[in-house]
C-alpha cells in the first residue's frame, strides 16, 4: 500500500510542470491592426522549438520547428528568420509529442482532423500541438503580403496575399488545436502551416489531402499569454465589432486575387476516412 502511495505521489506532476502553449498578442489585437510586436526570433527560440505566427508588418507566415525558424513569403521562396527579426503574433511551445500514428489516404483535411480529434484528443478542453509530416497529394496554403500602411485593414492584408497550391509534396505541417473558449485570444479549432521538406514552399494551410503521414500530439494544460511592449498594442481599441470584421473578410475573400502559379479554387472533396496504421 505504501509502495503504491509513493508511486502516486511520484506521477503526481506538478500543474506548473506540464506542458505550456504560449500565445504572443491576441488574434482580437491582430484584427485590431496592431500588426507590430516587439518579440525578436531569438527571444522565440529561447522560449520554445516549435509554433507559427508572422513577422512585423505581416511579411509572410512564421514556421519554427526543431528551434529553426523559417519566413515563409508572399514571393514564394521561404528564407531562413534571423534572430533579430520582429513578431506580432506567435503560438509556440517546446514539443514533446505524447502520442503519435501513422495515417495512410487518400483523404482531406476535414477527414484527418476527425480521426486526430476523435482518437488523439482524449480531452476536448484542453491545447493541442500537432505534427504531420510526410506525403501530401495536394497542399493549399496562403501567405500573406508586408503591408506598407501601418492602418492597413484585415481585409486589405487578405485582398493582397498570394495562395499556393502544391500537389505532391513531401513536408511538415506543424500547428495547434484550441478549445472554443479561447476565441479572441486565439481561434478555436485548427491552425496550421506548411513548409516542404526541402524548404522551397510553405504557407498557412487553407487545405490538404494526405497520401501518407505520421501524426504527433501534445497534450498542453497550460496557457500563457503574453502582451506587447508596443504603442501599437496600448492604443488599439480592443472593442472589436466582430460581424463587422467577419463581413469585411468575407467580402474581401470574394473578390481576392490570386498569383499566376496559383488558384483560389475551393478544395477538392474527397470523403472517406484515412486508415489508421
Ligand atoms: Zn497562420
Amino acid at each position: 500500500m505504501k509502495t503504491l502511495l509513493a508511486l502516486a505521489l511520484l506521477l503526481n506532476v506538478s500543474p506548473f510542470d506540464q506542458p505550456k502553449m504560449v500565445q504572443y498578442s491576441t488574434i482580437d489585437a491582430f484584427l485590431a491592426g496592431v500588426y507590430n510586436g516587439d518579440l525578436t526570433v531569438g527571444d522565440l527560440k529561447k522560449q520554445g522549438d516549435f509554433g507559427i505566427g508572422t513577422f512585423n508588418g505581416i511579411d509572410g507566415e512564421l514556421f519554427m520547428l526543431d528551434g529553426e525558424v523559417t519566413q515563409i513569403r508572399a514571393v514564394g521562396n521561404p528564407v531562413p528568420a534571423t534572430d533579430d527579426m520582429l513578431i506580432p503574433f506567435a503560438t509556440f511551445c517546446t514539443f514533446s509529442p505524447g502520442h503519435t500514428a501513422t495515417l495512410a489516404g487518400p483523404a482531406d483535411d476535414e477527414a484527418v482532423y476527425k480521426m486526430i480529434e476523435q482518437r488523439m484528443f482524449p480531452n476536448p478542453n484542453v491545447f493541442y500541438a500537432v505534427e504531420l509530416e510526410g506525403t501530401f497529394t495536394e497542399v493549399i496554403a496562403r501567405a500573406p503580403r508586408k503591408q506598407s500602411s501601418a492602418d492597413a485593414a484585415i481585409s486589405d492584408v487578405i485582398d493582397t496575399q498570394s495562395v499556393f497550391t502544391f500537389q505532391q509534396i513531401e513536408g511538415t505541417m506543424i500547428g495547434f488545436w484550441c478549445p472554443q473558449f479561447v476565441n479572441g485570444i486565439n481561434i478555436g479549432g485548427w491552425h496550421m502551416h506548411f513548409l516542404s521538406k526541402d524548404k522551397t514552399r510553405g504557407g498557412h494551410v487553407l487545405s490538404f489531402e494526405i497520401g501518407q503521414i505520421n501524426v504527433s500530439v501534445m497534450e498542453m494544460m497550460n496557457f500563457e499569454v503574453m502582451l506587447p511592449h508596443e504603442a501599437n498594442y496600448f492604443e488599439a481599441n480592443l472593442n472589436l465589432d466582430r460581424a463587422e470584421i467577419r463581413t469585411k473578410i468575407e467580402q474581401s475573400q470574394v473578390g481576392s486575387h490570386s498569383d499566376q502559379d496559383a488558384v483560389s479554387a475551393p478544395k477538392n472533396q474527397h470523403p472517406g476516412s484515412p486508415a489508421l496504421q
